[in-house]
């Protein structure tokens, strides 16, 4: 097996691994007979190795970022409410200055959940953030290859 493509240290893990949907040569064909059309596409799948402890560190990122995220939502709509409540005696009296106040407190929140996500333990050791840089996802790019499947 070959090496994390993330933190280029440790063995990578097949069930860590990272599956990359890759599509070429998008080809829009009239159906006959109506006015729809179908598409065709070439698909490849590029595996970009992973270990088990930096699909851990991602893992823990992500939760930190989404949980920090709902958190602010939440806090945010809260405040929006509190000085809707303390400025018009009524939560339901929303303004856009209540609302712009709740967006400005979520943004806040977003951003420390993100900075601690990017904190967790371990994350130094991760050198790789993205696929899209693994060499052969790169070529593939190169070669007029895009990543995911059309819609
Ligand atoms: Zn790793």
């Amino acid at each position: 097996m070959s090496t994390c493509w993330f933190c280029e240290i440790r063995p990578a893990d097949a069930s860590a691994s990272i599956e990359v949907e890759m599509s070429t040569n998008v080809k829009k064909i009239a159906i006959p007979g109506t006015k729809y059309y179908k598409k065709t596409y070439q698909s490849d799948k590029v595996l970009v190795p992973r270990c088990t402890k930096c699909k851990m560190i991602f893992k823990k990122k992500d939760i930190i970022a989404w949980t920090g995220a709902l958190i602010s939502l939440l806090f945010g709509a809260g405040v929006a409410m509190a000085i809707a409540f303390l400025r018009k005696g009524s939560i339901g009296r929303i303004g856009w200055l209540d609302v712009i106040i709740g967006i400005i407190f979520f943004i806040i929140g977003s951003s420390i959940a993100i900075y601690r996500g990017i904190k967790v333990p371990g994350s130094n050791e991760i050198k790789n953030t993205i696929t899209d840089d693994f060499p052969k996802v790169k070529k593939m790019k190169e070669q007029g290859w895009k990543i995911g499947i059309p819609t």
